[in-house]
């Protein structure tokens, strides 16, 4: 599991820093936050695939944060793309995206669905591909869930900026500890689909016996999974102290030093010492800031210095970084 800053400005790209984009690599999948001017050429640079089956969640609609989708998607269409991609994000995703079908002739010849949230009627409208603007499905949430997979769910909550925005928090179920082989060799088990089953921490049923993995030392007992926050562009509010709760990984918008808190406020987005204290406040291991503002440009270090004073372990983000989360 690797987290990948693809971009790291706020509003103006500058030479060292493209627009808002963060890649998670996940279990031979990609999980983007945010597509941020151009940010295909770091996604390629940073050595990602592109035909890698991928979910991306759009934050809100700031030019900053969306503006290299279609970019992305007409590249992705140049390919010979088959792996599977789902696009989560506001009201109007569908809109935005068949706007530059009809324009510009976007297409998609692998199975996409475009998914947007509708946080006042807590539903997610589901769109099949760019062709029909009636949507396929409409399904309930459930308890603020967008995406619910065997090994993590994706959680939203909306947070305070000037436009609709969501945070988004990656959670990851508990997992089993580490498979022994040769305890299963003791026990007789032939490596097979079996294996499988007793790694997942699954009950088995062999020569009329019933094998518990954990009971017999096979997998390790569960262990929490790991959790990362993505704060989005927001001034500080509860409901992302909500979200990400204990998380591993705090990712969180810093556009502004603490002397001018008070643009920052009136912009709708935090100071870097806002995001220290919102990683205090949720208890989170580590903080990493980003969407820097340019005027930061050769002494973006004020910003970290700030932050650390009240939450030690935080980082700034720069376009590039790789940070594994074991
Ligand atoms: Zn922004
Ligand atoms: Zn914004």
């Amino acid at each position: 599991m690797e987290l990948i800053i693809l971009g790291s400005a706020a509003a103006t790209p500058i030479k060292e820093r493209n627009l808002s984009s963060i890649a998670l690599r996940y279990r031979n999948q990609i999980l983007l936050f945010d597509c941020g001017e151009d940010f295909q050429r770091k996604f390629d640079e940073a050595g990602l695939k592109f035909n890698k089956s991928m979910k991306i969640f759009i934050t809100h609609f700031h030019g900053d944060h969306l503006i290299g989708l279609p970019g992305f998607l007409f590249r992705l269409s140049l390919n010979d793309r088959t792996a599977p991609m789902m696009i989560y994000g506001p009201r109007n995703l569908f809109l935005y995206l068949y706007i530059h079908k009809k324009i510009l002739g976007l297409k998609a010849n692998y199975p996409l669905k475009i998914i947007e949230i509708d946080h006042e009627t807590q539903e997610l409208i589901e769109f099949d591909g760019l062709d029909s603007e009636i949507p396929r499905k409409t399904i309930k949430m459930n308890g603020n869930i967008v995406l619910d997979s065997k090994y993590f769910s994706i959680k939203y909550a909306l947070v305070e900026h000037s436009v609709i925005t969501f945070a988004y928090a990656f959670i990851e179920k508990p997992r089993y500890g580490k498979f022994n082989p040769d305890r299963a060799r003791d026990l007789g088990i032939p490596e097979s689909n079996l294996w499988k089953k007793l790694q997942e921490g699954q009950i088995i049923h062999f020569d009329g016996k019933s094998i518990n993995p954990v009971k017999e030392k096979i997998v390790g007992p569960k262990q929490p999974g790991r959790k990362i926050t993505y704060s989005g562009d927001l001034k500080p509010c509860d409901s992302l102290i909500k979200l990400g709760k204990d998380s591993d990984i705090l990712i969180h918008e810093a556009t502004f030093a603490k002397a001018l808190a008070e643009i920052a406020q009136e912009k709708k987005h935090s100071t870097s010492v806002d995001a220290a204290i919102d990683a205090k406040k949720m208890n989170a291991k580590q903080l990493i800031l980003t969407h820097i503002s340019a005027r930061y440009q050769s002494d973006a270090l004020i910003l970290l210095e700030e932050a650390k004073e009240i939450f030690p372990n935080t980082i700034i983000a720069k376009d590039l970084l790789r940070i594994t989360l074991k």
